[in-house]
C-alpha cells in the first residue's frame, strides 16, 4: 500500500498560478503541499520573456484593457472573466512590487511597451526579456519565507483521488519511481499548458496538458480545446529548439519579410505586424508556402531599429541568437509559428472552481473564458496571478479533508519506451490539427492518435504518464475542432473560413462520455 498523508490543500505546479495561490492559502495559516514534476524553475512561468500587461494609470486604462481583452478573443470572450482580470490585476501587479519583483524602470519610472493588438503601452517587463523568471524568482522567494508552505520538486501528480464523486487527493509519483498518496481538504491544478502536444512549440518538456487530463478522467467540464495559440514567430533553424522570438520585438519596431525580402503584413490586417497572433500566425505560413509545396523562409528583420539597443533591450533573445551566429542588428532572423498557449482548458468560474467539487484549476490549465478564442498578448501571467490569488481564497471555504480511504480515478497504464510513440503523437497533431485545419485532416489525426493508442506499452513511469495525458489532450482537441464548424480566433478551418456567430458564438464543453456541447458560460455545475 502507498504511503498516505494529509494536508489542508494541495497545489499541482509552481508556476505564478500556483505559486500565488500557495501563498493566499499559507497567509490564512493552513498547511499547503506544492508538487512540481522538475526543478522549481521548471515551467511555463520562467520561460515568459516579452511581459505582464497591466493597466496601471486608473479607469480609462483598466477599461481599454478590458476592450483589447474581449477584441481580441474574437466573440467568445467571457465578459465577466476579462473584467475581473483587468480590474484586479493592478492589485495584484503591486503586491508583486511589494514583494520585491524587479520590473525594468527608465529614471525611477516603470517602464511599459506594447504588443500586438493592445491599444497603449502597458506591458511591464524586467531584466529585459526575462519576465516570467523574475517573477518566479519573487514568488519563490516569498512562498519561502512562509513555514506553512512545503515544497516538493521532482514529483509528478499522476492521478487525482476521489471520495463520493468529490476529490479528495492525488497520487504522486516520485523520481525513484515510489507512490504515495496526498488526502486535501481540496487540490488546486496549476500545471499549465499542453504545447507537447505539438511538434512544434514554445513550451518546456513538462507542459504535457496533466491537469487537464487528469481533471477529464475524473469527470470535470473541459472547455474550448480547439483553442490553441500559435506564437508566430519562433526561431527556424534546423535542429534547434522554437527558441521564442517575444512580440515585443515587433512592439518596438521589427518588420516580417518573406523569401523575396517583401514585407507582407499589410495583404493580412491593418496593424500589420502587431496584428492579432493568428493572423500574423497563418499569414506567415501562407507566406512560407511556395508555389510548388516547398517550404519559403519568412524573417523578422530589427535591423532598421535604432532608438533602442537590441543586445540591452533583449539580453536573453540575443544571447541565444548569438550561439547560432545570429544578431538582431545585422541579421534577418528565420521565424515560423509553433504552439504556444492554450486558451482552453479545466472549465471553472471566476474563484477557479471546477465542475467537480474540491477541484479547482488557475492558470493556463483552466478555462474561464478570460481569453475567449484568442488570448491578447502578455495576459496570462497576469492571468496566472488573478486567478491563483481568487482560487486561494475560495478554497479557503472547504472543509476538513475525507478521512476515508479514497480510490483512484483512473487505472494507470503500463510501461516501455515511449520516445519515438510522443514524436509520432506531435507531428501527427501538427501536420493534421494545427494551424490550418479541415474535417479530413482532422479525422485522419483522430485515427493517428487511435493507432498510436493501440501501440501503448506495458509498465509504469512518468514519460508514460505523460504520453498517456498528450494522448488524451490530443483526441480532446481534435474533437473539439471537429465539432466547431467555423474559423475564430486561433481555430482556422480551410473547410468552414468564415466565423458563425449564428450558432457557435459559444464555448465548447467536452466531459468523459459525453458529446462536444456549445454553450454559453456561466457558473460551471458543481457536480458532488
Ligand atoms: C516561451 C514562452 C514565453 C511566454 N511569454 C509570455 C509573456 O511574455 N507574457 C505572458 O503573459 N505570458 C507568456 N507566456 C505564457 C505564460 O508564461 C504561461 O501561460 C504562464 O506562465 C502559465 O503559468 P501557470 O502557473 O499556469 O503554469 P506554468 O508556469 O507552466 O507552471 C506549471 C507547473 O506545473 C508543473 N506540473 C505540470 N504537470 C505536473 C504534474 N503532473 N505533477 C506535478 N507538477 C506538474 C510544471 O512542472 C510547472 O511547474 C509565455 C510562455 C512561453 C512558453
Amino acid at each position: 500500500m502507498p504511503e498516505v498523508q494529509e494536508t489542508d490543500f494541495l497545489i499541482v505546479g509552481v508556476g505564478i498560478a500556483g505559486l500565488r495561490a500557495a501563498i493566499g492559502l499559507a497567509a490564512d495559516g493552513a498547511r499547503v503541499l506544492v508538487v512540481t514534476k522538475e526543478a522549481l524553475g521548471e515551467s511555463n512561468t520562467n520561460y515568459a520573456q516579452g511581459g505582464i500587461a497591466v493597466a496601471m494609470s486608473g479607469e480609462e486604462d483598466v477599461a481599454l484593457h478590458l476592450d483589447d481583452t474581449v477584441n481580441a478573443g474574437d466573440g467568445l470572450v467571457n465578459r465577466e472573466a476579462a473584467r475581473v482580470l483587468v480590474e484586479e490585476g493592478p492589485l495584484r501587479v503591486e503586491e508583486l512590487l511589494r514583494w520585491g519583483t524587479d520590473f525594468d524602470r527608465e529614471g525611477g519610472q516603470l517602464m511599459l511597451t506594447r504588443e500586438g493588438a493592445h491599444s497603449r503601452n502597458r506591458i511591464l517587463h524586467a531584466h529585459g526579456d526575462a519576465t516570467g523568471a523574475e517573477i518566479g524568482r519573487s514568488l519563490l522567494r516569498h512562498a519561502r519565507s512562509m513555514q506553512e508552505i512545503t515544497l516538493r520538486e521532482w514529483t509528478t501528480t499522476i492521478c487525482l483521488m476521489m471520495h463520493n464523486g468529490a476529490v479528495a487527493g492525488v497520487k504522486l509519483l516520485d523520481k525513484d519511481g515510489e507512490l504515495s498518496q496526498v488526502r486535501a481538504r481540496a487540490v488546486l491544478l496549476a500545471s499549465g499548458g499542453a504545447g507537447q502536444v505539438y511538434s512544434d512549440t514554445t513550451n518546456p518538456a513538462v507542459a504535457t496538458g496533466d491537469g487537464i487530463a487528469m481533471a477529464y478522467h475524473a469527470g470535470a467540464e473541459i472547455a474550448d480545446m480547439e483553442f490553441y495559440q500559435f506564437h508566430p514567430t519562433a526561431l527556424s533553424l534546423p535542429n534547434v529548439p522554437r527558441f521564442l522570438l517575444s512580440e515585443a520585438l515587433r512592439g518596438e519596431g521589427a518588420y516580417l519579410r518573406n523569401a523575396s525580402g517583401e514585407r507582407f503584413m499589410e495583404r493580412y490586417h491593418p496593424l500589420l505586424e502587431l496584428a492579432p497572433r493568428d493572423v500574423v500566425a497563418r499569414a506567415i505560413t501562407r507566406e512560407g508556402m511556395g508555389a510548388a509545396g516547398e517550404t519559403l523562409p519568412v524573417y523578422l528583420d530589427m535591423r532598421h531599429v535604432t532608438k533602442i539597443d537590441s543586445a540591452t533591450r533583449f539580453p536573453g533573445i540575443s544571447k541565444f541568437l548569438g550561439e547560432h551566429g545570429l544578431d538582431l542588428r545585422q541579421h534577418l532572423i528565420p521565424v515560423r509559428p509553433a504552439a504556444h498557449y492554450l486558451m482552453g482548458g479545466v472549465r471553472t468560474d471566476v474563484d477557479g472552481r471546477t465542475s467537480l467539487s474540491r477541484l479547482y484549476a488557475a492558470g493556463e490549465v483552466a478555462c474561464t473564458g478570460v481569453h475567449g478564442a484568442n488570448r491578447l498578448a502578455s495576459n496570462s501571467l497576469l492571468e496566472g496571478l488573478v486567478f491563483g490569488a481568487r482560487a486561494a481564497e475560495a478554497m479557503t471555504s472547504e472543509t476538513a479533508a475525507p478521512s476515508r480511504t479514497v480510490s483512484p480515478s483512473r487505472e494507470m497504464p503500463p510501461l516501455r519506451e515511449v520516445a519515438d510513440l510522443r514524436s509520432r503523437l506531435q507531428q501527427a497533431m501538427w501536420q493534421k490539427a494545427g494551424l490550418l485545419r479541415d474535417a479530413e485532416g482532422l479525422a485522419a489525426a483522430r485515427e493517428e492518435v487511435r493507432a498510436i493508442e493501440s501501440e501503448n506499452p506495458v509498465g509504469f513511469s512518468r514519460p508514460l504518464v505523460e504520453l498517456w495525458n498528450l494522448q488524451t489532450l490530443s483526441r480532446l482537441i481534435v474533437r473539439s475542432a471537429m465539432a466547431r464548424k467555423e474559423s475564430r480566433g486561433a481555430h482556422f478551418r480551410n473547410d468552414f473560413p468564415q466565423r458563425n456567430d449564428t450558432q457557435l458564438q459559444k464555448h465548447s464543453v467536452v466531459s468523459k462520455g459525453n458529446e462536444v456541447a456549445f454553450v454559453e458560460f456561466s457558473q460551471p455545475q458543481v457536480m458532488v
